[in-house]
């Protein structure tokens, strides 16, 4: 059962110790969102914003949270999606549901952080930079080489 079924959205620095049920505390200074659980149970539920946990959509009215908030780790279980402020209930997951998305998160994580501490794996997943240092070093590579042609 959900209790909370709206939440409104309040950007802050830090998350404060006391959470209000039905505010959505949302810090970009820690990359991170928390929020009492809108079952009404009141145990903090934290999402972190990171390429492989949650993302975070704000219109300039309302946010969105994807993907769902499931709570598998609080006795309440509960599991809802936050669209638009609002919270809609999802269905319950089975031990097996869980334990197939804890081993998804687990890989995704896995291949993720390989791929940023290997930077031949980072250039397959973005083939084309098209500024950044990889850009800027082509160029003055082209410029030398350039330069290198006239001189000799
Ligand atoms: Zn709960």
């Amino acid at each position: 059962m959900i209790r909370h079924n709206q939440l409104t959205p309040c950007f802050v620095k830090g998350v404060p110790r006391i959470l209000e049920p039905g505010i959505l505390y949302v810090s970009m200074e820690y990359g991170t969102v928390v929020h009492s659980c809108c079952c009404g149970c009141g145990l903090e539920v934290v999402t972190p914003l990171t390429p492989t946990d949650w993302r975070l959509t704000f219109d300039g009215e309302a946010i969105s949270l994807w993907p769902s908030v499931g709570n598998w780790n609080l006795p309440c279980r509960s599991h809802y999606v936050i669209q638009g402020n609002r919270v809609v209930e999802a269905g319950q997951w089975d031990k097996a549901q869980i334990d197939a998305e804890r081993r998804r998160d687990k890989a995704a994580k896995a291949r993720y952080y390989s791929q940023i501490e290997s930077p031949g794996a980072q250039k397959e997943l973005k083939p084309k930079p098209t500024n950044g240092p990889a850009g800027t070093t082509a160029n003055r590579e082209t410029i030398w080489a350039k330069l290198l042609r006239w001189l000799s």
